[in-house]
């Protein structure tokens, strides 16, 4: 592994990175890739971000989104790039199955790997890590290792900090899971402060939404929505021919699971979607329900212990009948 020190050694002269973060980038993925980058250009490196794949609308807004490169879009670059890299960033991930055939080609290429991260259970890929499942953000962590682990405060700037509060926003809720402690608050505080408009920034997020994407959730909510109350429990499941008819594109479902999560007495929401190759499931839970675990056992996941997510290779009505039928092995912790 590689010390603090060597690392910041080989950062004072320029180097060819790619930062690379999970397949469909959330904020967090986004935001701290996106903090990061604005940080090493700074320092004079040659930094590409490439993501796995398309990302949602609502984070296209975000200072230097132009830059990026998505891997399906430019097959050819991307791999070029990750070949030709002397350090590569792995960003809000820790195994590199989350980056599709991206991960093969990172772990093929020369480049030093250095993860920063917030999962559970890190693959042994990296030559650093700055991991930690105590922090609510991959870009808590950027922030972390910019300031006190490199000792570059005096490099932070409002297009990182504009990234990084964007990052810290969506994987916290908005400051409200229990993740987002007084450190998060402090470090929030501080982003404003160096120029992060956090209303500007929540309205950029969440009030962006298409016609589509709310007359989907109202479908949703109306027609798809299934309690079931013996086990705390809520679902709602869509087919791809409604993802088709409300023309749903990346980052339309983003966060309707909540909704279900929302309802009073709910403990477990599962987002059950089927997508073109495979069905994907998202879990919310509340307390100590561990949503992670039943993604990894069953659904070839994993994630946090509230936000998990998998997914699925039998077809959509088999999926759900295979969530619900494990629910009873779960009961005294969801009825607790
Ligand atoms: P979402 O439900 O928003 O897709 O994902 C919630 C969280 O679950 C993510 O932050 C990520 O940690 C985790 N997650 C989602 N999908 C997968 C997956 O396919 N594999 C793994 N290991 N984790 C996932
Ligand atoms: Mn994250």
């Amino acid at each position: 592994m590689l010390s603090v020190p060597e690392l910041k050694s080989l950062l004072a002269t320029p180097q060819k990175i790619v930062i690379t973060t999970h397949h469909k980038p959330d904020g967090d993925a986004m935001g701290s890739s996106l903090g990061l980058y604005a940080y090493l250009i700074q320092k004079g490196h040659h930094v590409t971000v490439i993501t796995p794949t398309d990302y949602p609308y609502f984070l296209h807004w975000l200072p230097n989104n132009s830059e990026v490169i998505i891997y399906t879009e430019q097959q050819e670059k991307s791999a070029q790039l990750v070949a030709d890299a002397a350090m590569i960033f792995c960003l809000d991930f820790n195994s590199l199955s989350r980056i599709n055939e991206l991960g093969e080609l990172v772990r093929a290429s020369s480049a030093l790997k250095l993860m920063i991260d917030h999962h559970l259970d890190p693959e042994d890929f990296d030559d650093y890590r700055h991991w930690s499942i105590n922090a609510c953000a991959a870009a808590q962590l950027v922030y972390d290792f910019i300031v006190n682990e490199l000792e570059d405060g005096e490099f932070m700037n409002k297009d990182i900090a504009t990234c990084l509060y964007t990052g810290i926003m969506t994987d916290s809720g908005s400051f409200r899971f229990p993740s987002a402690n007084s450190t998060v608050y402090r470090i929030g505080a501080d982003l404003i402060d160096l120029g992060a408009e956090h209303w500007k920034i929540h309205q950029l997020v969440y009030d962006n939404a298409t016609e589509n994407r709310l007359r989907f959730l109202g479908h949703c909510l109306s027609n798809k929505l299934e309690i079931l109350p013996e086990y705390h429990t809520a679902i709602i499941t869509v087919t791809s021919e409604e993802l088709k008819s409300f023309n749903i594109q990346t980052g339309d479902t983003e966060g309707i699971v909540n909704y279900a999560l929302s309802v009073n007495g709910i403990k477990l929401a599962a987002f059950i979607i089927e997508r073109t190759d495979k069905v994907k499931l998202s879990l919310r839970s509340t307390g100590d329900f561990p949503a992670n675990e039943i993604c990894k056992k069953y659904f070839n996941g994993g994630g946090h212990r509230n936000a998990a997510g998998g997914f699925s290779d039998e077809n959509l009505a088999d999926t759900v009948t295979a969530f619900k039928a494990l629910l009873p092995d779960y009961k005294t912790q969801l009825i607790q």
